[in-house]
């Protein structure tokens, strides 16, 4: 069977760090790609919890970082301070909407404020890099 990209970026990325191989990694990156939209570490841990019990959480923590440096996760620290991880590699750039009554967060892309935004940066003659932007409401559900 065919590793996924995935996998071969994390195993990359442990032999350029000269880390030790470890299986749990793996299965942390596995659940993470299953489950992996927007999760605190402790929400991850809890699902890994359920099928592997001897994973503990330093090691999700740990391994979430490793995906951040390698590009696989993106941190996402809103304004409740709680840090999030999301799947990165593959995906496309996406903005956030985030729901202050029920922490709902909606995935958005507007082609018009993706050039705004480099236009905006452009004119105070930045390069563009990156971008986030995170616009925070009261979501449709929690309206009613
Ligand atoms: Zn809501
Ligand atoms: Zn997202």
């Amino acid at each position: 069977m065919k590793k996924p990209a995935e996998e071969k970026i994390l195993e990359d990325h442990i032999s350029a760090k000269s880390l030790k191989k470890s299986s749990q990694r793996k299965v942390v990156l596995r659940m993470f790609l299953q489950h992996g939209k927007h999760l605190t570490a402790d929400e991850l841990y809890r699902i890994v919890q359920k099928k592997f019990p001897r994973i503990g959480y330093a090691t999700i923590y740990r391994t979430l970082r490793l995906f951040c440096e390698c590009g696989l996760s993106r941190e996402l620290k809103l304004i409740d301070g709680i840090t999030r991880f999301e799947p990165q590699h593959g995906y496309q750039h996406h903005d956030h909407l985030v729901c202050t009554c029920c922490g709902r967060l909606v995935e958005v892309v507007d082609p018009e404020i993706e050039r705004l935004q480099e236009k905006l940066v452009r004119e105070h003659g930045f390069y563009p890099e990156s971008h986030r932007m995170e616009l925070y409401g009261i979501c449709r559900k929690c309206r009613k």
